[in-house]
């Protein structure tokens, strides 16, 4: 066997132990003599999986009572319109522009209501996040949008926007479970569990009960009404159940772990080691504004194209891959997700300081 150190973007690396643990029980599933892959979602094997995968997020994030968790399928994608088909009543949203996943949230609003962009970084490529301390916030807007990081630019709220009293939706795909988090401040956090929590297909919706009704825009389909999914326990259709099962192992994992605040004294640890080498660099440097840099998406440039291309490549050959930068930033990214181990940052960091001694 032999493992790499993983560093896409997402689908992204998992915890070895998580892995594993699934591997051990891919034949027999606590002595059920199937996998999860073959049971019925309707089993009450399952149905103690998905119980556990919520009561496990539910006291990691402390989430009140007040908000239903739903473990839904279509990706962070489908949400880009099933948030405004559920929660536009007057037609109009407002939206922070911090980069493409914002861009296309906010895009896909405008189908259904008027979408404000009252904010956005796009004037300097997404490399920082705006002042949001005092917004023209629309009276009449249902809610106000937000990417809480920005997975491709490697940019993250610090502070929430002030909504001036609206509720505030965010997408937090790349940072879920990366630190502690405030629920009650949220209408709705939201996010796909491919970079952070587990295997591809599936997006997990925090979302307060007051905004689950049937009182949906006309033509809203039923399977994208948050009402059928929460009436139903997630199950009103199949859902994608193992990957359920993982991302539930892996909030085991994180529980094992200490929790998030413990998570994010790694992950700050983690980041700071490639910060501080980033900032000391004399080939490479860091792409955005110090102080709205991600802890879990790294973007950074040599400024020489053909020299990121070579860097890339010998990396890969060091097993240190998929460090390519997104296509509109050009350069590196690299994502140091929850499951990344310091040591592969630790190594790749090593190897660039061996690419700019030799590179000088
Ligand atoms: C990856 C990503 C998405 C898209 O996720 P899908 O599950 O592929 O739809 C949306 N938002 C953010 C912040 C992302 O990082």
């Amino acid at each position: 066997m032999s493992r790499v150190y993983n560093f896409s973007a997402g689908p992204a690396v998992l915890p070895e132990s998580v892995l594993e643990e699934v591997a051990r029980e891919m034949m027999d599933y606590n002595n059920t003599g199937m996998s999860v892959m073959e049971m019925s979602h309707r089993s009450a094997a399952f149905q103690q999986i998905i119980d556990e995968a919520e009561k496990d997020l539910r006291e990691l994030m402390n989430i009140p009572d007040n908000y239903k968790v739903l473990f839904l399928q279509g990706g962070a994608s489908q949400q880009f319109a099933m948030i405004p088909m559920n929660l536009m009543k007057n037609r109009v949203a407002d939206f922070i522009v911090t980069g493409q996943w914002a861009k296309k949230a906010y895009q896909e609003a405008q189908k259904y209501g008027k979408a404000n962009k009252i904010a956005s970084s796009e004037d300097k490529t997404f490399s920082y996040i705006p002042d949001c301390s005092d917004l023209p916030i629309s009276p009449d807007a249902d809610y106000v949008y937000i990417c809480e990081n920005n997975t491709i630019y490697g940019t993250k709220f610090k502070e929430l926007p002030n909504t001036k009293g609206k509720l505030l939706v965010a997408d937090v795909s790349s940072c879920f479970l990366s630190e502690p988090v405030d629920v009650t401040k949220y209408g709705i956090i939201y996010g796909g569990v491919q970079k952070n929590i587990g295997p591809a297909g599936m997006v997990i919706v925090i979302i307060r009960e007051d905004l689950i009704s049937e009182d949906v825009l006309p033509g809203t389909p039923t399977m994208l009404t948050y009402k059928t999914h929460a009436d139903a326990g997630s199950l009103y259709n199949t859902p994608n159940a193992y990957c359920i099962y993982v991302c539930g192992k892996v909030f085991k994992w994180l529980k094992n772990m200490g929790g998030l605040t413990e998570m994010q004294r790694r992950n700050e640890e983690k980041a700071k080691i490639l910060y501080d080498f980033l900032d000391s660099s004399k080939l490479f440097k860091g792409t955005v504004v110090a102080k709205d840099r991600s802890l879990m998406n790294v973007p950074f440039v040599t400024g020489d194209k053909d020299l990121d291309a070579k860097f890339v490549k010998e990396a890969t050959a060091e097993g240190l891959v998929n460090l390519k930068g997104h296509r509109t930033v050009g350069g590196m990214r690299a994502s140091i997700y929850n499951a990344m181990p310091k040591e592969g940052v630790e190594k790749l960091v090593a190897f660039m300081k061996k690419f700019e001694e030799e590179n000088a």
